[in-house]
């Protein structure tokens, strides 16, 4: 059976937080991020007579050569300079998380941590604070940081030839990543290290970053010294279900799953798809309905799921039998949307907002909004805007305000980090203790991450008395601007 290929390669899920070890969202943008410093002539590399007219293609073809070989020398050289940062920020943590307490004879620990495990919490918050300092200096994501980091840590340790030909601008930025990525997955097992160096340099130099890739993930499985089996059984570990946010009120789901499994499942939605095709009167294309009988099954509606509940008897293992069973009555997940009064009214057409996703269109929102009782519907003024009465003397944060603050400031308040709300700790910028208030202009969502290293390195945060902006200073000194809502 064939199956349509995706429109592009999705295999690899992008959350940053989505777990995976070796995400590579921000990795292919880095390499037109890379072409744009060189378009921009921030590269220092001679760029001055670009536009001198020249005749002859020989010459412009060594003068094209030439840009790309510092493209990549210079983007080798970023990689190098995190990974130091990092490491200078674990030789000495005190520029990111102050002075050692523990030196101080009279130190002794409120939390009654040994000083060992202060230690050991000082290096782990100074890694984290160096990573956020180059992350919102270079408006990568943190986790893009950190991977740059660990590629280049891996080059270095496993593959110190192709390392060396990435530096000298012979390969690009998508061969050594490729690279780091492969040799990051062998044991520790210097003997295939060597021989997975030595051939992927061979490759790189000579092939395109895909077919790199392919012949590279061959090598691999050569010099493995693991058998096929043992490494079955750790991959499945990394098993997982990501979301990812499309274009035009899309979204695409992604299952990391052990191969069986993963076509057992699509043999299910394809036969169910064929089946729903001879029915008269349908007029879905195959894809669409494949599409339509896995968010029937996965959301419970059950429709495509009960018309092949037969069809699949033939082909029963134990993995296609669990497939195959009806679904239990799904979860009801809270769901906010916001929906501008005016809209729902039909008098104007600003657009509802479905809350960790963004803009709706208005059928969609205005359906929900008449609908089921599992989402929250939030109607918000045209011009006021806040929709809900507080109770302010507290300090449990009213479930209401907790809501309301998912709503209007929908993602964590650390610089650059996407994580939704629902998912934060509720901060009090100005400690309750102290007399700050629980209302909406002292919270502020924080991951558990940035909550910490607010509180544990020399990151501070301070909101700007007049205009209410968060604003917050690096350890090292910057002033950085909160991000601006998403949506
Ligand atoms: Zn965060």
């Amino acid at each position: 059976m064939e199956f349509p290929a995706p429109a592009h390669d999705r295999s690899h899920p992008t959350d940053a937080w989505s777990g995976m070890p070796w995400p590579d969202g921000d990795e292919l943008q880095s390499d037109a991020d890379s072409a744009w410093a060189v378009a921009l002539g921030l590269l220092d590399d001679g760029a001055a007579d670009d536009d001198s007219p020249l005749a002859d293609p020989v010459l412009l073809l060594e003068r094209l050569e030439d840009r790309a070989a510092a493209r990549h020398r210079a983007t080798a050289a970023e990689y190098d300079l995190i990974l130091r940062v990092l490491q200078d920020a674990a030789d000495d943590p005190e520029p990111w998380v102050g002075p050692d307490p523990t030196l101080d004879g009279l130190w002794s620990d409120a939390r009654g941590r040994t000083v060992a495990a202060v230690r050991r919490d000082r290096l782990d918050m100074a890694e984290r604070a160096a990573v956020a300092e180059i992350a919102v200096r270079l408006r990568l994501a943190e986790q893009t940081v950190r991977t740059r980091a660990a590629h280049a840590a891996v080059l270095r340790e496993r593959c110190p030839q192709v390392w060396t030909v990435f530096a000298d601008g012979l390969v690009s930025e998508r061969h050594a990543i490729e690279t780091a990525r492969l040799a990051a997955t062998l044991p520790a097992d210097p003997a295939s290290w060597e021989a997975f160096d030595a051939g992927a340099r061979d490759r790189a130099l000579r092939l395109s970053p895909a077919r790199f890739a392919t012949s590279a993930r061959v090598l691999r499985e050569r010099v493995h010294p693991e058998s096929v089996e043992t490494r079955h059984q750790r991959a499945r570990a990394d098993r997982g279900v990501w979301m990812t946010a499309e274009l035009d009120g899309m979204a695409t789901l992604t299952a990391f799953l052990p191969a069986d499994r993963a076509a057992a499942a699509m043999t299910h939605l394809d036969r169910a798809a064929r089946h729903l095709a001879t029915i008269e009167g349908e007029d879905r294309t195959l894809a669409q309905l494949r599409a339509d009988a896995f968010a029937d099954l996965l959301a419970g509606a059950g429709t495509a799921g009960d018309a092949t509940a037969d069809s699949s008897a033939s082909t029963r293992d134990a993995g296609t039998e669990r497939a195959a069973r009806p679904s239990p009555a799904p979860a009801r997940p809270t769901v906010i949307v916001t929906i501008p009064a005016l809209t729902l009214l039909d008098a104007d057409d600003t657009p509802a907002t479905l809350d960790g996703y963004g803009p709706i269109d208005l059928d969609t929102g205005r359906r929900l909004a008449g609908e089921a009782t599992s989402w929250i519907r939030v109607l918000t003024h045209p011009v006021t805007g806040t929709p809900l009465a507080l109770d302010r003397t507290t300090y449990r944060v009213p479930t209401a305000l907790r809501r309301w603050l998912g709503v209007t400031s929908p993602t964590c308040a650390f610089p650059g980090c996407g994580r939704p709300a629902r998912d934060c700790d509720l901060d009090h910028l100005h400690a309750w203790s102290e007399g700050g208030a629980t209302d909406d202009d002292n919270l502020d969502p924080e991951c558990r991450h940035h909550h910490r290293m607010r509180h544990e390195t020399r990151w501070a945060a301070s909101r700007d008395p007049d205009t209410g902006d968060l604003a917050w200073t690096t350890p090292l000194g910057a002033h950085i601007d909160a991000d601006p809502p998403p949506f």
